[in-house]
């Protein structure tokens, strides 16, 4: 059986990394939350899809709802002004975790500040919710191997944060060679896991006929909206046959093609903030229905799953 886990960063389209020099932390109260409607718009749509998974009798199938389920990292700073969503995303049945409090890259913050923000995030929905919080997402994917030292002892069960693309300038490196893998997860310690997003990974012989290894973007965001689907889906495929699992992640944003937008950023970050949203939540129910024989569960339920 192949696991699919959906993973959606819950923020708004100001609070990106990219448009930080155009919009800092302190004017975030004046712009309008469009995340509420959005993050609905997600959890309508998950809702709406029925899955097939092999695993089930024809029996069964009839006699209960298979929707989707995908686990949510969100930001502590709308937690705060949107309780309700948060608490929402948890009683239909999704995971709640953390995205971090205001979107501070963690390699840009002191030890000590780093885990105050850890601590407080998690704390912060897990008052909301009446719940644990088990996950953390880094803002911008941006971690190491010293960052992710200081996720676990915040109490954390798992970090996904990891994102093994190297041509991103803000992406960080892990080094989990000498780890030990279970499908998709990355075992840290007894209580730790690292769940990075899933690549494409190959190797070509260079012109030394050494091997090469490469690795191409497959795990969602912008990278989803310009490959084109029928691509992305063999892609995930060959993923799936390798690992069994496959990790995507999006945002609330990536759905909403009226959002304002930022005339004075460069034509690389518009275009990378922009292309193709309008297609993008059509694109993605497409997805889901194309895997709909496969498993989508949330992070913790699968790390609970393989034990
Ligand atoms: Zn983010």
């Amino acid at each position: 059986m192949n696991h699919i886990l959906l993973t959606i960063d819950v923020e708004d389209w100001f609070q990106v990394e990219n448009f930080k020099n155009y919009i800092p932390f302190s004017s975030w109260p004046s712009y309008e939350l469009r995340v509420e409607k959005n993050s609905h718009r997600i959890l309508d749509l998950l809702d709406s899809i029925t899955l097939e998974p092999s695993s089930l009798l024809a029996s069964q199938l009839s006699s209960r709802k298979n929707s989707p389920k995908a686990s949510f990292f969100v930001l502590g700073w709308l937690a705060e002004r949107l309780p309700g969503l948060v608490r929402e995303i948890h009683s239909r049945g999704h995971e709640v975790a953390s995205h971090g409090y205001n979107h501070n890259l963690c390699n840009q913050q002191s030890c000590e500040d780093l885990k105050k923000d850890l601590k407080d995030s998690k704390k912060l929905l897990e008052d909301i919710i009446g719940s644990q919080v088990y996950g953390y997402r880094a803002p911008s994917f941006a971690i190491n191997n010293d960052i992710l030292q200081v996720i676990e002892d915040c109490g954390y069960l798992y970090d996904s944060s990891y994102n093994s693309f190297a041509m991103h300038e803000r992406y960080g490196r892990l080094y989990l060679s000498k780890n030990e893998n279970k499908g998709v997860a990355v075992k840290i310690s007894n209580n730790f896991y690292e769940l990075p997003i899933s690549n494409i990974k190959f190797s070509i012989q260079n012109s030394k006929s050494r091997a090469q290894n490469l690795q191409l973007p497959w795990g969602g965001g912008g990278y989803f909206r310009i490959i084109p689907l029928s691509l992305f889906k063999m892609g995930v495929n060959s993923i799936l046959n390798k690992y069994k699992a496959y990790i995507f992640y999006m945002h609330p944003w990536e759905i909403d093609s009226k959002q304002p937008r930022i005339k004075e950023a460069s034509c690389f970050v518009k275009f990378r903030h922009y292309v193709n949203l309008h297609k993008n939540a059509y694109r993605f129910s497409s997805f889901i229905k194309y895997f709909r024989k496969d498993s989508f569960t949330t992070c913790h339920k699968y790390l609970t799953e393989l034990g």
